[in-house]
């Protein structure tokens, strides 16, 4: 029986593929024969902490095979439901105005369009998707906004747009949004800006909610550690994903029914998804019905293909 795990790299971390590898080969594999996942991310930790992407391959593959072993998915571990009536996201990158319509149109039934913006053009992009669809936007701004005068009085238009949230509109090092947190009528979720349990302090009273990944907190265990804690502080839940296959995102999957939102289409993305069954029903997920994280490798690994 084997279980799979995955890391994918932000470039806002320190980590590369070598540092992945050069992790992944101080494992021990019998440390990873343990039923607590306390135990394993002590032992994952004492090796190499800031490893968070390995740690988090680790932390999947581990709770792939629990999953498995126990004849049951992730979620059921855990003593969580299978279903989330969080809506589902199609993503549009920074677009001209033809691709936008032409992606508005490609969502189809899928509820919210999540944009991406980062090139100041934030508004007219909005005004542009708002000539063909008045669909819930999710606003990812990338860190791409100056903190003035302006920014509450998008934010107060933005609202009059039916915009779910805006995550991360400022630098990642700009902690003194206390004012804007304050006046915003629009939700403000931090994804650059947070990244472990470590930094809840740092984002309590200047962000809404946040944006967990995997890959940044280091896999399932720590991830529902944080989800506990923030709940505790009022904020906002927001699952996300980098660049992972249907692997990564299957593991993060498993964590729907605790979150506000998630965007997780990260597979859908990728020419050669080297991993098989997650679906996607107009953009909300099935979770996988099998036991551990539910998907299995297709068999053939193609090209440059991301998991490990
Ligand atoms: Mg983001």
């Amino acid at each position: 029986m084997a279980g799979y795990g995955e890391a994918t790299l932000p470039p806002y971390l320190p980590d590369t593929r070598e540092t992945v590898l050069e992790f992944l080969q101080q494992v021990q594999a019998d440390q990873l024969i343990v039923t607590d996942p306390q135990v394993l991310h002590a032992y994952l930790h004492s090796l190499r902490p800031e490893s968070l992407p390995a740690i988090a391959a680790i932390d999947i593959a581990w709770h792939d095979l629990q999953g498995k072993l126990e004849a049951k998915g992730v979620h059921q571990l855990y003593e969580l439901n299978g279903t989330s009536e969080a809506p589902g996201m199609f993503t549009i990158g920074i677009s001209n105005h033809n691709e936008i319509q032409e992606k508005v149109a490609e969502a189809g039934e899928i509820p919210v369009l999540k944009i991406k913006t980062g090139n100041g053009m934030d508004k007219a992009i909005v005004e542009t998707i708002r000539r063909f669809t008045g669909k819930p936007i999710a606003l990812d701004a990338n860190q791409s906004w100056k903190k003035d005068v302006n920014s509450l009085k998008l934010l107060h238009w933005l609202n009059k747009q039916n915009i779910l949230f805006v995550e991360q509109p400022f630098h990642k090092n700009e902690n003194d949004l206390g004012t804007i947190y304050k006046d915003s009528p629009v939700p403000i979720i931090a994804d650059e800006s947070f990244q472990t349990i470590e930094d809840l302090d740092l984002v309590t009273g200047q962000f809404h909610g946040i944006n967990i990944k995997l890959m940044k907190c280091g896999g399932i265990y720590p991830a529902i550690q944080i989800i506990k804690a923030a709940r505790k502080r009022g904020l906002r839940i927001l699952i996300g994903c980098m660049s992972e296959s249907s692997c990564g995102c299957a593991a993060a999957s498993q964590l729907i029914a605790l979150a506000d939102w998630y965007d997780l289409d990260g597979p859908l993305l990728l020419r050669n998804d080297p991993f098989k069954g997650l679906n996607y029903l107009k953009g909300r997920i099935n979770i996988p019905s099998g036991p551990g994280t539910g998907v299995l490798p297709v068999g053939i690994f193609q090209g440059n293909a991301s998991a490990i």
